[in-house]
Formats: C-alpha cells, sequence, structure tokens
C-alpha cells in the first residue's frame, strides 16, 4: 500500500526496525550515515537499499530536514556502496521512490540501488 512521503515519522516501519536491529537484514555496507542491504523483493540481480540512519520518510524530508553533513554523509555513502560491489563497471542505478503516486512502500527514505544486468532505458511504467 503505498504511503504519503511527508507527515509525521513512523518509527515502527520496517526499515527503523531493522536500524533498532529488531529484524534482520542482509547488511551489505553501514557507517556512521548509512546503512545498505539487501532487498527482500530483488528486482535485478543486484538489489540493494541504502538508508540514512535519520528518521526521514522520503527524499523531500530527507533534503528539507537533515543537516547538511547528514546528506553529504547519505548520498557519498550511497556511491561507496556501489564502488564497493564493484558495479561502476559496467553500471548501475540509483531510485528513489517518493509517496503515492510513485508508489513508495516503506516510509523511511531509502535509495535503490540496481545492477547485474542491462537495466533498460525505461524508466516510467505504463
Ligand atoms: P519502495 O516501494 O520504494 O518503498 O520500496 C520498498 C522496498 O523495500 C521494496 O523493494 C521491498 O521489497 C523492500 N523491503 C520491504 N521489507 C524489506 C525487508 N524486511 N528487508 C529488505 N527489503 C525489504
Amino acid at each position: 500500500m503505498p504511503v504519503k512521503g511527508l507527515g509525521p515519522y513512523d518509527d515502527q516501519n520496517v526499515f527503523a526496525k531493522i536500524l533498532r536491529g529488531e529484524i534482520p537484514c542482509h547488511k551489505v555496507f553501514e557507517n556512521e550515515w548509512a546503512l545498505a542491504f539487501h532487498d527482500i523483493a530483488p528486482q535485478a540481480p543486484i538489489h540493494v537499499l541504502v538508508i540514512p540512519r535519520t528518521p526521514h520518510i522520503s527524499i523531500a524530508d530527507f533534503t528539507a530536514n537533515a543537516s547538511d553533513a547528514e546528506i553529504a554523509g547519505f548520498f557519498k555513502a550511497v556511491a561507496s556502496v556501489a564502488k564497493q560491489l564493484e558495479l561502476e563497471t559496467p553500471g548501475y542505478r540509483t531510485l528513489t521512490n517518493m509517496g503515492e503516486h510513485a508508489g513508495q512502500e516503506v516510509p523511511h527514505f531509502h535509495v535503490h540501488l540496481l545492477a547485474g544486468r542491462p537495466l533498460g532505458g525505461r524508466l516510467v511504467a505504463s
């Protein structure tokens, strides 16, 4: 069920529980700004989610309300995950869903990192 990308943060969302260690994840990277783990329903041979440690619902909430250090640290972490997984050649795609029309399901900001096969040119579903 898609969620709104703005509004009060729900600390019972699944990624908040992963951050608190209440439910497991298949971790691939972590630092002070971000945690990255494999998506439970991968849509490409490599499908990793990168999430900030701070409680923000969406990219809109994160960029409006996180500190500059948190924003820089997070986006650098996204690129670091891709580099660590050796995805820079032949390449990868990053994507974030914000709000209902994008189909955002988890109300904790996350970037999808997709790779492992040619991903095609289509960005918009019909
Ligand atoms: P979005 O639609 O952008 O909110 O994407 C949410 C993503 O979270 C989906 O790709 C789900 O497969 C993934 N997901 C949901 N629960 C878990 C979980 N417990 N561990 C890993 N990935 C999850």
